[in-house]
């Protein structure tokens, strides 16, 4: 059977309270799929840099990069005010392992009154994140004044273009795998804003119209392209159209907030940080001080979490089998954490799930 390496690096607050959850399922998918795990516990976070004066200690950084297949990321605190030497440890992450891609899967139940399954796949290393930004003074525009740098490129694009097509296809053959879903057929919205930025936003339409154009693609996913402001109309009033929506960083980013917003909690919502033969699983929330220590969290963001990052790995069939266990538990809607409406406990939802798998 094949070894998969993990990394589970909780992190602050409920961090330590859900990925746990994340372990036990790896652990618990049945072996005939034919994957073992091993783990390495890995430390990162404030908690961490209080300790060590690291956020990110290099060891945690070598560890992942020399030892193991993928990683589950908990989440971590941010001082309210500026520390001097803090800096976010899974921002520094996505550069030191190239994690390219941001991808936010976005899911609400079949029987909900407005059906939601879509994936965000957001474009993680360029755009205005490149923060080539200056401060400036010029009595023409009267006075001081700021740019910053827009850089998109074709190799980043296309990238990300093929990326959100290879999602697009998996997406149809977790349905084949018993995964629900409110989607038919493979469907990639590539979203920009050309008609203003047709060089930077241009080349990136452009490149993933392209790369989407590939023979294993066409016939098979569906493309269209939507302008992100009329992108962001659309996804509040018929956020059922979208399966896989493709991003340049900046669109990316607010569109993944967005869309997280529509189902209701946070703790439903996963992510994957992804680079070449590397994904870490990470849910979208925080460290949720205001609940830490009770037993309330909801694990499901890292499940789900869990599963996505499974699918990178190129171990479909489990993750097929992890999302239809969550989906399972939230359609009956028998045992859930309370930011669902529900009584369980993190313990007894995970305890429900695992017995679906
Ligand atoms: P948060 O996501 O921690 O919490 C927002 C609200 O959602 C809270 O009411 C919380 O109780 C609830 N919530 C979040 N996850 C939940 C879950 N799994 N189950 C049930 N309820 C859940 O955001 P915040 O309160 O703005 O930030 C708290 C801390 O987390 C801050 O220090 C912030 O910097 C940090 N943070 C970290 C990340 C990350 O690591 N990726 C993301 C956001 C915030
Ligand atoms: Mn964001």
């Amino acid at each position: 059977s094949r070894v998969l390496r993990i990394g589970l690096i909780p992190g602050d607050g409920i961090g330590r309270e859900v990925i746990p959850a994340g372990r036990r399922i790896l652990e618990a998918l049945p072996s005939s799929l034919g994957l073992k795990f091993e783990f390495t516990d890995l430390q990162a976070g404030f908690e961490t840099f209080e300790k060590t004066g690291a956020a990110l200690p290099d060891k945690t950084v070598e560890i992942l990069k020399n030892e193991c297949n993928g990683a589950l990321f908990g989440a971590v605190s941010s001082p309210s005010k500026v520390v001097k030497g803090y800096s976010s440890p899974i921002v520094a992450l996505r550069k030191k392992l190239d994690l390219y891609a941001n991808v936010r899967p976005v899911k609400t139940v079949l029987t909900a009154a407005k059906p939601i399954d879509m994936v965000i796949v957001r474009e993680n290393t360029e755009d205005l994140y490149v923060k080539e930004e200056r401060t400036l003074d010029d009595p023409a525009y009267g006075g001081k004044y700021a740019e910053a740098i827009k850089r998109i490129s074709a190799r980043a694009s296309s990238r990300i273009a093929t990326m959100a097509g290879e999602i697009a296809l998996r997406r149809q053959s977790l349905r084949a795998n018993g995964v629900s879903s409110i989607h038919k057929a493979p469907l990639v919205t590539i979203t920009h804003k050309s008609n203003v930025l047709s060089q930077t936003d241009g080349l990136f339409r452009s490149t993933a119209r392209e790369a989407l154009a590939a023979p294993r693609f066409s016939g098979t996913v569906n493309v269209e392209e939507q302008i992100v402001d009329s992108m962001v109309y659309k996804l509040f009033r018929q956020p059922e159209a979208y399966d896989v929506i493709v991003a340049p960083n900046l669109y990316g980013d607010i569109l993944s907030d967005g869309a997280a917003a529509l189902v209701g909690s946070l703790g439903l919502v996963p992510s994957a940080n992804v680079g070449e033969g590397f994904a870490i699983g990470e849910p979208c929330h925080g460290s949720a001080p205001d609940i830490m220590g009770q037993n309330i969290a909801n694990p499901i963001a890292t499940l789900r979490s869990t599963a996505l990052m499974l699918e990178f790995l190129g171990a479909e069939e489990a993750a097929a089998r992890i999302y239809a266990a969550v989906d399972g538990n939230l359609e009956e809607g028998r045992l859930l954490s309370p930011d669902l409406g529900g009584k369980a406990t993190t313990e007894e939802v995970v305890q429900d799930i695992l017995r679906r798998l």
